[in-house]
Parts: C-alpha cells; sequence; structure tokens
C-alpha cells in the first residue's frame, strides 16, 4: 500500500526545475500529442513537493477526456496510492476497467514510519486503514499481490492501458530530459505509465520537463525504482479502451 507521495521534496535541483517551469501555474506543461504508448496524454506539472499522484490523476483523466473535475484541488498534503484509488473512482467514466494492486492492502507497515519521509505524516496510520475500508464498501479492485511486469509492458504496448506507479524516485532517472535519481533518500513520487516498447518504458513526470515525447527509462530501471523499499511496489491499473 502505500504511500505517500511527493516528489521533489529535499532537493534543491528539483526545486529548481520545478520553479523555472512555473511553479504555481499549476497545469501546465501541454506537450500534447505524439507521446508513445497510443499518445492522447498531455503533461500536467504538479503545484507543490506533495501533489504529484494528483498531478497523475489529472494527466489519467484528461486522456480519458474528463476536464475540469478539480482533483488537483483536493485539501490535503498527504495523498496514499488508496487516495487515489478513490478519486480516480469518483471521477473516471462509468465502467472504465481500474485495479489496484499492491503488496500491502491495509494497515501501513510500521518500518514505513521509520524512514523520514513517513515520518511526515503519522496520522496515516489511522486514517489510511479506513480509507480502505472505504475502498472495499464500494466495491473497487484491490489486490494484495506483486503485479506482473510483463503483463503491465503488455498492456502499455497494446496501448490497452495506463498506470499511475509509485516509485522511489531516487532509482528513475530519465533518459531524455534527466529529471530524477537526486534524492537523497527514499522519495515516494508518481508517474504515469504511457507506453512500452522495445523495452523501454514511456512515462510522464510531473516533476519532469514534459519532453515532446514523453520520459523514458529502460524498463528494468522502472522496475528497480518500483520494487524499492518504501512503495509497496503500488500500481493504479486505468484501461484504455
Ligand atoms: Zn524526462
Amino acid at each position: 500500500m502505500a504511500t505517500r507521495l511527493d516528489a521533489a521534496t529535499n532537493s534543491k535541483e528539483n526545486d529548481a526545475e520545478i520553479g523555472a517551469d512555473g511553479a504555481g501555474a499549476g497545469v501546465a506543461g501541454a506537450a500534447a500529442g505524439a507521446l508513445t504508448g497510443g499518445g492522447g496524454f498531455e503533461h500536467v506539472r504538479q503545484r507543490g513537493d506533495w501533489d504529484c499522484g494528483l498531478a497523475c490523476l489529472e494527466m489519467v483523466l484528461r486522456r480519458v477526456r474528463v476536464r475540469g473535475s478539480g482533483v488537483m484541488d483536493a485539501p490535503r498534503s498527504t495523498v496514499w496510492t488508496v487516495d487515489l484509488l478513490l478519486l480516480l473512482h469518483r471521477f473516471l467514466p462509468p465502467g472504465c476497467p481500474l485495479e489496484y494492486t499492491t503488496t500491502c492492502a491495509g494497515a501501513p507497515p510500521a518500518s514505513h514510519f521509520s524512514l523520514e519521509f513517513y515520518a511526515k505524516a503519522p496520522g496515516d496510520a489511522e486514517r489510511v486503514p479506513l480509507a480502505f475500508a472505504t475502498a472495499r464498501d464500494r466495491g473497487l479492485t484491490v489486490r494484495e499481490e506483486e503485479a506482473d511486469l510483463g503483463v503491465v509492458a503488455a498492456e502499455l504496448g497494446a496501448g490497452r492501458a495506463c498506470f499511475v506507479a509509485l516509485v522511489d524516485y531516487r532509482l528513475l532517472r530519465c533518459a531524455v530530459c534527466g529529471a530524477g535519481g537526486r534524492a537523497p533518500s527514499y522519495q515516494g513520487h508518481y508517474i504515469v505509465l504511457t507506453g512500452c516498447e522495445g523495452g523501454t518504458l514511456y512515462y510522464l513526470d510531473p516533476a519532469g520537463a514534459a519532453p515532446s515525447g514523453g520520459c523514458a527509462v529502460e524498463f528494468r530501471a522502472f522496475s528497480a525504482a518500483w520494487a524499492a523499499a518504501g512503495t509497496d511496489k503500488d500500481l493504479l491499473w486505468v484501461g484504455l479502451l
């Protein structure tokens, strides 16, 4: 389960990146169009150092032609993947496939709160299990298992789905724009996986610079960042058909 999100907090370089492109500009970006993996995505920049997950939701919602949800205006300071699941369910069109896979579908492991990153939100130890209960009450699909990345790659390659993934941002560095890979310790960060081709993963990074073809890394590099301790291998799957 999860994680709280956020992104570029402790890194001066990352702060500079965000500032350079208009911090507070909110939904900036718009390198619309031709992203490998089905296209149709627009980059959305996170506004602060905590709302990368909400920016990812805005990107997914725009991809399925939902605009004006106001999802980025949610009044909160921590967001876990189960929160993103509940928000997606609220705003996605009826019938749009949605699943959440995680290795921890319930109370966050105590070990998380020993990480500096999670220690900032001690109240979440009580709040997050309630959010999972809400998801169950609403009939949402939460699978407590490790997602099969082979299937993920195939779905991306076929343009059948996109994914919101939680990664340790220390371990992910874009081969195109260079975003990521600078945090000094575990840093949970959400990205949107948009395509996969020939061992290369294409994605959108709400803290990144939105290159016209999207961000890209070797799939195995993404796999390591996604499997790092602290992420619970969280993955939200959204069908695009
Ligand atoms: Zn990039």
